[in-house]
């Protein structure tokens, strides 16, 4: 039996045409995206298409789009074997680490992708990474199951564990990557998986989707010469629940006397501050240097080696599901809950 694959169109460069005259991006129709890949028509497999009722600008995502894209994975999840969200690349990494943690017990492959170039342009990008990620979301072990039951991001050539990846680059076809965990699967003349490194599920359970999200969160980016006032105003946010605080190196922070008043005051307000290093590829480790054990003795959590994008969507995630419960919060803050982390 041919595979079924439902591509869910949100919008972003790839789901975009230019206007003959003006050269000016505009959201592609189905049929004009039919037009400019007849090999959806051609493939394989049985595609079907829905579309969001109006494409975005992934700029433009918010969290009700996340619970949107969810949903519609859940209400599809019976009829198809694997899906593709189509996505601007903007705000991907950050979308498709929010769904990683939104579909519980997942045991089909849910893989975003997008381009750099809009469909239809010559030099476009757009067609080989759908017709990869379709060919990845149909992709079938022996036994029957799923080759790869992740959310994923596929791009030029890499498919990458969606809450490993980040956007690099503006520019260049290679526009994401994993910096802390191996990619799933590579494609060149042939899709070759890395089996070891794909997460399989142990007992198949019915598809779990989590649509409450707590938006209280933010960013505190340090850097030499940050002041008082700047960390005063974001540790004050009215309603404020968590803090991803990206430190340097391994996880240190200034010595400042002021700082570490500060952030002891919002721990004891019930903020969570978790440490995230600026550096892309490596972790937090509080141990290593005095300047970092100072946070660990204020209280701040170590976000080990997630990313940020990942981070925000857990605390969203884990906000919206434990409302009232910190502790427990804390805890699987700290745990790999769907291999976003590594503890060594
Ligand atoms: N601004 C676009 C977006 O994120 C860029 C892209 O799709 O590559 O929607």
């Amino acid at each position: 039996m041919r595979a079924k694959v439902l591509l869910i169109m949100t919008g972003g460069t790839i789901s975009m045409v230019q206007k003959n005259k003006t050269g000016a991006l505009c959201p592609a129709s189905l049929s004009t995206f039919k037009h400019f890949v007849p090999e959806l028509n051609e493939a394989d497999f049985h595609i079907e298409v829905i579309a969001f009722d109006s494409m975005i600008d992934s700029s433009d995502v918010h969290p009700n789009d996340w619970v949107h894209m969810a949903e519609a994975v859940k209400s599809h999840y019976n009829d198809y074997d694997g899906f593709v969200i189509l996505h601007g690349t903007d705000t991907m990494a950050y979308s498709a680490s929010a769904l990683s943690f939104m579909l519980g017990n997942l045991s089909k492959p849910v893989v975003f992708t997008g381009s750099q170039l809009p469909i239809g342009v010559l030099r476009s990008d757009a067609k080989e990474n759908l017709l990869t990620a379709i060919e990845i979301a149909a992709a079938k072990r022996k036994d029957g199951s799923a080759m790869v039951p992740e959310v994923t991001i596929f791009f030029e050539g890499h498919l990458f564990r969606a809450n490993r990846t980040t956007k690099r680059n503006a520019e260049h076809f290679s526009a994401f990557y994993s910096y802390n965990y191996t990619p799933l699967a590579q494609a060149g003349v042939h899709i070759t998986y890395n089996e070891q490194l794909i997460h399989y599920p142990q007992t198949v359970a019915p598809l779990e989707v989590h649509t409450a999200l707590d938006r209280n969160v933010a960013i505190l980016k340090l850097f030499p010469g940050i002041t008082e006032q700047v960390v005063a105003a974001i540790l004050n946010t009215p309603n404020l629940k968590a803090v991803v605080l990206e430190t340097y190196g391994a996880g240190n922070a200034p010595s400042y006397d002021w700082l570490y008043e500060q952030l002891r005051s919002a721990i004891e307000r019930g903020v969570i501050i978790v440490n995230k290093t600026q550096c892309s590829t490596g972790s937090v480790d509080m141990q290593l240097y005095d300047v970092s054990r100072n946070l660990l003795k204020a209280g701040v959590l170590s976000g080990y080696d997630m990313t940020t994008e990942a981070l925000l969507a857990k605390l969203m995630f884990l906000f919206g599901t434990y409302p009232d419960d910190v502790e427990q919060i804390k805890i699987l803050l700290q745990q790999p809950l769907v291999g976003e982390l590594t503890i060594h």
